[in-house]
This record gives C-alpha cells, structure tokens and sequence, in this order.
C-alpha cells in the first residue's frame, strides 16, 4: 500500500467535482487530501466516501496558500517530506499542472501531466501522445514522484473510509514570489470544459453566435458545457474558449453530443477518449458517424429543441 497525497482543488462550491476521480484512483491506498485553500474540515465528508482517510489542512508560517502558487508548492513539497508520501497526485487542471510541476521541482521529483491512466500499485501511468493515435506507458521508480491525472479520466467511485482532519503548518517563509491578484470569469460564465462531465458542441451548421443559445438551452437541462469546432470559432459564432480539438481543449466528459460535425480528425484528437458519443448530423454518410456509439440523422435545429423540451418535462 503507498502512502498517495491527493491535491484538492476548490471550487466556488466547495471541492471540485473533478477531484473525485483523482480520490478514486488513489483509493485503497493511505491516502492524505491535501488541501491549500479553503475549509478542510468542509473537506473531510466528501474525501472520506472517495477513500482518503486523512484531510490535510495544509498551512504556511508566512500566511495564506490560496493566492500564492509557490508558496503552495513549497507547502505541498513540506508535506511530501513530512507524511513520508511515495506519490503526490491531482487533478490536471491548469491549476493542478502548473502547481504539481512547481512542486517537482522543488522536491526534484519526476512528473507525468495529463495522464490517462494511473496504477499506483504498480507504479504505472499512461499518457496519450500524437492527438490521442498513441498511447505511452510509464513506470515510476523514483521512491517519490509525483503525476497528474486528466478530468474525468477515472470514473469516480464512492469507497467510503472515517476521515480525519490533520493540521500541518508548513515551514515556509516569505511572502512568495507570485501572487494571484485577480481571477477573472470566463465572460460567458459557462462550466470549464475540460472538466464537465457532459458536453454538447456546435460545429459549422451553427451559421451564428445567437443559434448557440439553442445548445446552451439544452446544456442547462443536462447540466453540461458547451464546445464548438474550429470551424464554428473561425467563422465567430464562439470564443476560442470553447474550441475543442488538436489546436483547442481536450476533454473526456462522460456524454459528448456533437450536433453538425463531420467528424474530422483534428476535433476527435479532443475529444476521442469520450465515454459516450451521441451524433446529429443532416448527412448519413458523414464519417462521425463511423466513430459515435450513437446516431441520429436529422437537422440538429430540429434535433436538439426536442431534446431539450424533453429534459424539461422530465426535470
Ligand atoms: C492544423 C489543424 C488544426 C485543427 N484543429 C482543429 C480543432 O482543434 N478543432 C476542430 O474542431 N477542428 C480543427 N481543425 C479543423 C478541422 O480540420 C475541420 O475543418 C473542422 O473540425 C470542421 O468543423 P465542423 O465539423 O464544424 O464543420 P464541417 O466539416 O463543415 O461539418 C459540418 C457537418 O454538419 C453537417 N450539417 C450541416 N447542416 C446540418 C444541420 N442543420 N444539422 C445537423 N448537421 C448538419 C454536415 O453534413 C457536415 O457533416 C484543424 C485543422 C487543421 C489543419
């Protein structure tokens, strides 16, 4: 059994939904939350079904972890060295990749981002390479290293354990060298696609940035984000924000609705490790639908208002 630190990411509500899988993962092993911001002991439920039996209030002596990434990479490094952990984890979050990468350094420890798939008992992550046309396989042998793992790439699964909360204060001193002034909102106010378990996108046949409200009429029924192909970004009917795709974000919700894509590879290399893929396209011929697990060929302005009065009723 290793001893894992799970890096808890807040959101506005509390712990991020993402972090689930990142518990689950990580579950069955002597698993320590290791939580920078906010309440840990409003932590402590929730990690406690996903399998961690400690929750870590991570504290500094020099002051707030919050808005200061180095200094909570420092505090995290502290921790790694004070609990004796084999493994430090998170979610792969910008967040998460740019403070775990901070934290190998310091710790000179190695780092895998973005993994696919973890075995901690094995020592073994994998890592999609080329937009998604190879997978690479990794054994971890250094005594700590440290990985980060994709949203939604694990699906979660409650293990319930009694949780404890554990204060530590970090011998960390300073004010840091960066400081977080201001964190601004996506302007549309949208879910952060790469960590929404349900998307629905828009591609070209959108024809502008008004009929996106058709989608985002629907993704408020399904409590899902919504993407849109390059294409759609080219031509203005939505931010690059929402692109999905080899030169966009890369997702891997567990229900992805692609209304009025071909299917092209560039916007698979987003979006291929899906769990369900649901199509609507005008032409039966279109190659998505040689690559979705279902098919519906139809106009998706006649489509997707069905479906969306159809939620509706069932809400
Ligand atoms: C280097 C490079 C990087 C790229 N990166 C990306 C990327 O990150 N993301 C990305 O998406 N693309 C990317 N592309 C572009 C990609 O090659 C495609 O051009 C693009 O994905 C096509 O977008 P689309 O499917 O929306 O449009 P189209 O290819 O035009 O397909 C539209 C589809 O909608 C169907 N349709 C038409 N009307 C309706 C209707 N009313 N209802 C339902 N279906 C309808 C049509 O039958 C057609 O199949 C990249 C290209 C290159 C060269």
């Amino acid at each position: 059994m290793a001893k894992i630190g799970v890096w808890i990411e807040m959101g506005q509500d509390g712990v991020k939904e993402a972090n689930l899988g990142v518990l689950t993962a990580a579950a069955g092993h002597e698993v320590y939350a290791l939580v920078c911001s906010g309440d840990a002991e409003g932590c402590r439920e929730v990690c406690g079904k996903y399998g961690a039996a400690k929750v870590v209030a991570l504290a500094a002596e020099s002051g707030a972890l919050w808005d200061s990434p180095d200094l909570a990479a420092r505090a995290l490094a502290a921790a790694a060295n004070e609990f004796d952990l084999q493994v430090v984890t998170g979610l792969g979050s910008l967040n998460g990749r740019d403070l775990l990468a901070r934290t190998a350094a310091i710790l000179d420890a190695p780092l895998l981002q973005d993994c696919t798939a973890v075995d901690f008992t094995a020592g073994t992550v994998e890592k999609s390479h080329f937009s998604g046309k190879t997978v690479a396989r990794f054994e971890c042998r250094a005594p700590l290293w440290l990985c980060s793992l994709r949203p939604n790439a694990v699906e979660p699964q409650e293990s319930p354990v009694e949780a404890e909360v554990v204060s530590y204060t970090a011998p960390v001193s300073g004010s840091g060298g960066v400081k977080v002034l201001e964190v601004r909102r996506d302007s549309s106010g949208v879910m952060e696609l790469t960590e929404a378990t349900i998307i629905i996108t828009g591609g070209r046949p959108m024809d502008s940035a008004e009929n996106f409200q058709l989608l985002h009429e629907c993704a408020a029924e399904l409590g899902a984000a919504v993407g849109a192909s390059r294409a759609a970004v080219d031509a203005g009917f939505a931010p690059h924000s929402m692109q999905v795709g080899q030169t966009g974000k890369t997702v891997s919700p567990r229900l992805y609705i692609a209304c009025g894509l071909s299917g092209s590879v560039q916007h698979f290399a987003g979006m291929k490790t899906s769990k369900v893929i649901v199509a609507i396209n005008t032409d039966k011929d279109a190659p998505i639908f040689g690559k979705c697990n279902y098919g519906i060929v139809g106009d998706l302005f006649e489509v997707v208002p069905v479906l969306t009065e159809v939620l509706r009723e069932r809400a």
